[in-house]
């Protein structure tokens, strides 16, 4: 048995990783707040992403485009005329629900449901004033960004095929039904890659990225053995899609999607083409050749990456018979990397000691914590609860010999160490 989400929504609250959005006002369904640890942690999947997608490859680069683009982007990708869900309306209670989420009759109150009707999930929004106003649209997805940025970034920094654009950013979707906490939300994150490459190779690049998924997936500390890829059947698939497949993931509620990987042909380019008339094609400068390239599409969710990352590290053991609980964090994304403690705080040369530690500390590891609040037993509590590997004290013996105690997190046990090796052991 897995843990359960109220735990796990509970401790986000209580620790400072996530609020309801809006909550003096009551909150408001599908929007959250990341607070000081959740923060962290959001930065550090997304830093880690993109360190390792494009930072450490010679064939990636980032691009950060406008959230509201020209509605016309969204007219040719698609988004207009089909990016909708199935709606259906209680005939008795009135409340709305996704038509393929259910069967028969109303799960609120046993109504009948009136006809089902497609409801487009984009929000609109007005662009300028009276009647000079555009309506446009926040968009769905990142991937938009990058298409339209495809002959940009080509004339600007002339990339060789095969090659890819990343983008990390906001996305917006007026869900029917927001759940599971930041499952599935109205306003979230997103980490996209379109890479490009000629038709003829994309079962290879497909391949790659498969296994780049994975290879995230286990840097991030994703337990594997709870991610289970689904090949989605032809007529599930876009129409121009050759092959996708959905990382799913066993969250506490269920067996959902985490991330998804998809074989798009040509589709998004020679639509964008076409449509603003501008040459969206390849020069091989080697062979003359002109063509419009293929691409595969990687496409994370961070906000499922939080969720997926706090089901695999929400730990309840017994330490020292007591029982306690805390977040597995690997060092890649635990929010706090350590945290240092004066043994006593009413000690001055300890609680001085222990600062200069800290603020040397500091200077290499930015993401460090302070903290001289009740006794060890209660610091050691709430640093486990919050998923910080290691907690540094310094006691009488340190200003003596120049070590500190180093407790590790998952098994409680302390050693003495050294100051000067401190850095070393922290990002170990
Ligand atoms: P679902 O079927 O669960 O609605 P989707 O297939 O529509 O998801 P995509 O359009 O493939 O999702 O979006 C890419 C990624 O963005 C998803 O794999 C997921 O991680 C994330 N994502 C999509 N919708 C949401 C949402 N409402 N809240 C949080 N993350 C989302």
């Amino acid at each position: 048995m897995g843990v359960e989400l109220e735990k796990i929504v509970s401790l986000a609250k209580r620790r400072g990783f996530i609020y309801p959005g809006s909550e003096v006002y009551g909150g408001f369904s599908g929007f959250w707040d990341y607070g000081p640890l959740g923060v962290e942690l959001k930065n550090n999947i997304k830093q880690l992403w993109w360190r390792m997608f494009v930072q450490e490859r010679d064939d990636m680069c980032g691009v950060d485009a406008a959230i509201i683009m020209n509605p016309k982007a969204w007219e040719a990708s698609g988004h207009v005329g089909g990016f909708s869900d199935p709606l259906l309306a209680c005939k008795k209670c009135k409340r709305r629900f996704r038509a393929d989420q259910l069967t028969g009759i109303c799960p609120e109150c046993g109504g009948s449901f009136s006809e089902v009707r497609q409801f487009n999930m984009m929000f609109t929004t007005s662009v300028g004033a009276g009647e000079e106003a555009t309506t446009s649209y926040l968009r769905p997805e990142t991937a938009g960004g990058i298409f339209v940025n495809f002959k940009n970034v080509v004339d600007s920094i002339h990339p060789k095929l095969p090659f890819g654009i990343a983008q990390v950013g906001k996305a917006f979707r007026n869900e029917i039904a927001p759940r599971d906490f930041v499952f599935r939300s109205r306003e979230f994150e997103q980490m996209e890659i379109e890479y490009f490459m000629r038709s003829p190779d994309w079962e290879g690049s497909f391949e790659e990225w498969r296994g780049e998924v994975f290879r995230f997936i286990d840097a991030s500390g994703i337990d594997r053995s709870l991610v289970h890829e689904l090949e989605v059947a032809p007529e599930d698939r876009a129409h121009y899609s050759q092959r996708t497949i959905d990382f799913e993931f066993d969250f506490p509620f269920g067996r959902k999607e985490l991330f998804g990987l998809a074989y798009r042909g040509d589709f998004d380019l020679s639509a964008h083409a076409s449509a603003s008339g501008v040459d969206l094609s390849y020069l091989d400068e080697q062979s003359g050749e002109r063509f419009v390239p293929h691409v595969i599409e990687p496409s994370f969710g961070v906000d499922r990456t939080v969720l997926a990352l706090l089901t695999c590290a929400y730990t309840e053991d017994d330490l020292g018979g007591e029982k306690r609980t805390y977040l597995k964090f690997n060092k890649a994304v635990a929010p706090i990397k350590a945290a240092v403690f004066p043994l006593l705080k009413n000690k001055p040369v300890l609680v001085a000691k222990a600062r200069d530690v800290y603020t040397m500390l500091k200077k290499g590891i930015p993401q460090i914590m302070w903290d001289d609040n009740g006794n060890i037993g209660k610091r050691y509590r709430r640093q486990d609860e919050i998923g910080t590997p290691a907690c540094i004290t310094i006691d009488f013996q340190t200003l003596e010999d120049g070590t500190v105690t180093m407790r590790d997190r998952d098994t409680g046990e302390q050693v003495r160490e050294q100051i000067g090796n401190l850095i070393s052991q922290i990002k170990g």
